[in-house]
């Protein structure tokens, strides 16, 4: 579960990253591609609006208004206006006279000579304007229009020139101008006295309202009397107002202005010192990005608290901007850290549902599990795979005692206790009934074992939710495709075994069915097909009981088949009389060499499902058994519970036909069908086989073990005698020796023999009957 959550918690930061640097990449590119200068400016107005403040009422502008050209008759106006304007000034006392007045032509000698007289008298220091301008025989070099000469001797000179942006708006202003090696303060910078960095721009400061600017009227000042006590001390700018003068600007938040007015703003941001640094857009972008990577790996992200961070680091950059440009230390750009913030959550929230679909679809809704897309996906990146299916059986019947809810808990349960037969411990939920599973590596060479621990597995309860459920399962395995593992389950059922490898594949494991059959006559001919024998201990006098007869086959190109693989397909051919029959030969002659030596062994003889409706068989069987020089009590018939059950009355007759010639009967797997003890004592038997899944997991498994002592007691009260295979340690045989088992058979007893390992090592070597028991090799 905890890696369940690190590999969901684990995808999430994947993801927030990715978003990350896609959205920091965005912002990056943005600026660079001239995005967003709009957005920007917008934002700027809406601070300006908020900071909006007076100007100083140190700077005035005399206009040169409509009221003026109509009083004052002719235009352009002779230079003696001018004269008398500055002369009014002057005498008014003003602090500095800034003319946004072009003077670059002659006028008459007098006019002109009158003018420059007025400049020379003034008390007030003049500022002339000069203009940059390309020359129109030779484009790309500049000239600088200045004032005539004669003017020029009594005044400073100041560039008036503008820089309108690519959208015709005049946001920005110049502290200078250098034309031809020439340097000019501008205008602005000339009026306030603040010397900058000519050539560099700053931003016109659009809180200041333009509106509160102090203006004068040309004329009303011409024509006065009496000095204008409003004027002293000021610096005025004088410029033309009326619109049919043209010179007018548009500035992003005031609209169009009159050039002059431009100028008395410019001027008024130097003064009031808010030309403040601007450190561009990298740190408030750097800001946004490392606080969001700081809230991501303190973990305090949850699925839905991106939007609200990204909000607040919006929401902090703003504020931080607006208190920086209120108190004039820097300003920034926010724009790119706005479109990281924005495309981080598009790209998050895209990225979200795209994982949150690909989980979908790699998911069984029912049970949350990886589903069959995603098993298919995981098999493409396994070098090899066994694909083992189990298919639940009486899946109806659990869908009427459980609710959606405790399914998805019953297939998780059922993923946590089988996860460990599985490769990378990853269990897929195919179909409703149907889960599967790639085979570890480990079981590659015992996928028996593999199965039968499976069964032990399936057969223990499981809870789901609160009830508590016993689960069926067949199992099928393939090494092509889950859609072959799952025939393979079917066909499990229909051969009533624990699992089933897909009937092509077991085909082509042992060659072709056909060559099989053929091969069959020669390889008992040859040898190839031969009999081991697996000892039998009793339990309760600590002796050799007997042993059970188990067919080999070694071919000589595909080496050791395992009975498991070539009896169904003989089986399926009706071939498989044959083999029995050639087995039970062998365990006969065998015997009879034995007994002579150790009177009273037992062997056991498996007989296939099918054989028992064979009475040509079954009287062939009877007949070679009477004819060897045995008790026929020393034979055992080994059926599957499954087999005997198939048609009742068929199976009694049968097996009263096996009894009655003395021959003893065994029930072989017990408990991997559905029957019960009573219901098995309707058949004429003398013994039962308890499975080896039960007695292999008995020691850690109590439902098991229970199952085993059960079966025990019930059966000795049938009066049944009771064997248990499967006893792979010392301390399961001690527990089945406790529980009053009859017969014990497994590997920590010995693995099958031949039947001349058999001889020396079980009869040659134990003397007493009482004998230690030796370890078969
Ligand atoms: P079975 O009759 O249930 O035989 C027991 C199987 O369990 C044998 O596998 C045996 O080698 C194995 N076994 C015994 N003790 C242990 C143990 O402690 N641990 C484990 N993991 N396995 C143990 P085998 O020889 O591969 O036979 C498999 C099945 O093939 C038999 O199951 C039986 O159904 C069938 N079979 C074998 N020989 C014949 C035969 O001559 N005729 C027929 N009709 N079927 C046969
Ligand atoms: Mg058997
Ligand atoms: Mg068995």
């Amino acid at each position: 579960m905890k890696s369940f959550l690190a590999s969901i918690r684990a995808s999430s930061t994947r993801r927030f990253f990715l978003a990350w640097a896609l959205a920091l990449a965005s912002a990056i590119a943005l600026p660079i591609a001239g995005v967003g200068g709009e957005v920007e400016q917008q934002f700027q107005n809406l601070r300006s609006d908020l900071l909006e403040k007076p100007a100083s009422g140190d700077i005035a502008i005399v206009e040169i208004d409509a009221k003026s050209i109509q009083a004052l008759d002719r235009w352009p106006w002779p230079r003696d206006y001018y004269a008398g304007l500055v002369e009014k000034l002057s005498a008014a006392d003003v602090a500095q006279i800034a003319f946004d007045v072009d003077f670059s032509a002659n006028s008459t000698a007098e006019q002109d000579m009158a003018f420059a007289e007025a400049l020379k008298k003034s008390q007030a220091a003049v500022i002339l304007p000069t203009f940059k301008q390309e020359e129109t025989s030779n484009k790309g070099s500049y000239i600088e229009s200045l004032p005539i000469a004669i003017l020029r001797d009594h005044a400073f000179l100041a560039s008036v020139n503008v820089h309108p942006d690519e959208n015709g708006q005049l946001n920005d202003y110049s502290y200078g101008t250098i034309t031809d090696g020439t340097v000019r303060p501008s205008m602005a910078a000339m009026i306030a006295e603040t010397p900058g960095n000519i050539d560099k721009n700053f931003s016109i400061d659009q809180s200041i309202d333009p509106a509160t600017i102090p203006r004068f009227s040309f004329v009303d000042i011409l024509r006065s009397t009496e000095p204008i006590e409003a004027l002293k001390g000021k610096k005025i700018l004088i410029g033309a107002t009326a619109i049919e003068l043209g010179d007018r600007y548009p500035i992003s938040l005031h609209g169009v202005l009159p050039g002059v007015v431009v100028q008395a703003m410019a001027a008024e941001t130097l003064l009031q010192g808010t030309n403040v640094q601007n450190i561009g857009y990298l740190p408030s972008l750097a800001f946004a990005g490392i606080v969001l990577v700081i809230f991501t790996m303190r973990r305090s992200r949850s699925e839905n608290s991106l939007v609200p961070a990204a909000l607040a680091i919006a929401a902090i950059l703003f504020i931080l901007l607006l208190v920086s440009e209120y108190f004039g230390v820097v300003t920034f750009s926010n724009v790119p850290a706005l479109f990281f913030l924005g495309i981080l959550l598009i790209a998050d929230k895209f990225l979200k549902t795209n994982l949150a679909l690909n989980r979908s679809r790699f998911s069984n809704a029912d049970s949350a599990l990886p589903n069959e897309p995603a098993m298919i996906e995981f098999i493409g990146r396994c070098e090899m795979s066994n694909i083992a299916v189990a298919r639940l059986s009486d899946f109806g019947d659990l869908l009427v005692v459980t609710d959606k809810d405790s399914r998805i808990d019953l297939f998780k349960n059922l993923a946590e206790r089988l996860k460990f037969l599985a490769a990378e411990e990853r269990i897929f939920h195919l179909d409703t009934n149907i889960i599967g599973w790639v085979v570890k590596q480990d079981y590659a060479n015992d996928i028996s074992g593999h199965f039968d621990t499976a069964v032990a597995l399936f057969h223990a309860p499981i809870m789901a939710g609160e009830t508590k459920v016993k689960l069926n399962a067949s199992f099928g395995l393939s090494g092509e495709s889950i859609d072959k593992a799952k025939i393979a389950s079917d066909q499990a059922i229909a051969k009533s075994k624990r699992w089933a490898l897909h009937d092509a594949e077991a085909a082509s494991a042992i060659g072709q069915k056909q060559n099989l059959l053929v091969e069959m006559e020669q390889a008992i001919e040859r040898k190839h097909i031969w009999t081991v024998y697996q000892p039998k201990w009793n339990l309760r006098e600590n002796r050799l009981d007997g042993v059970e007869a188990l067919v080999r086959w070694k071919h000589p190109e595909r080496g050791m088949i395992s009975p498991e693989l070539f009896i169904p397909i003989l089986e399926k051919a009706g071939r498989i009389d044959e083999l029995t029959l050639h087995v039970l030969q062998s365990a006969l002659d065998d015997l009879s060499i034995w007994n002579a030596q150790r009177p009273g062994l037992s062997c056991s003889v498996n007989i296939s499902a099918q054989l028992l409706d064979d009475i040509a068989f079954i009287d062939k069987a009877i007949a070679m058994v009477g004819a060897a020089n045995l008790d026929n009590d020393h034979i055992i018939f080994e059926v599957t519970e499954t087999a005997a059950l198939a048609d009742l009355q068929l199976s009694v007759d049968a097996l009263e036909r096996i009894r009655n010639a003395g021959i003893s009967v065994s029930i072989d797997d017990y408990g991997t069908g559905q029957s019960t003890m009573s219901y098995l004592q309707r058949l004429p038997i003398d013994e039962i086989k308890i499975d080896q899944s039960f007695v292999k997991t008995m020691m850690n498994d109590d439902s098991n073990r229970l199952m085993v002592k059960s079966t025990i007691e019930l059966a000795h009260a049938l009066k049944l005698k009771v064997v248990a295979e499967g006893i792979e340690d010392q301390p399961c045989m001690d527990m089945l020796t406790e529980f009053g088992c009859d017969v014990g058979q497994g590997w920590h007893i010995s693995k099958p023999v031949s039947s001349q390992g058999f001889k020396t090592n079980w009869l040659d070597s134990i003397t007493t009957e009482k004998a230690v028991r030796v370890q078969a090799v």
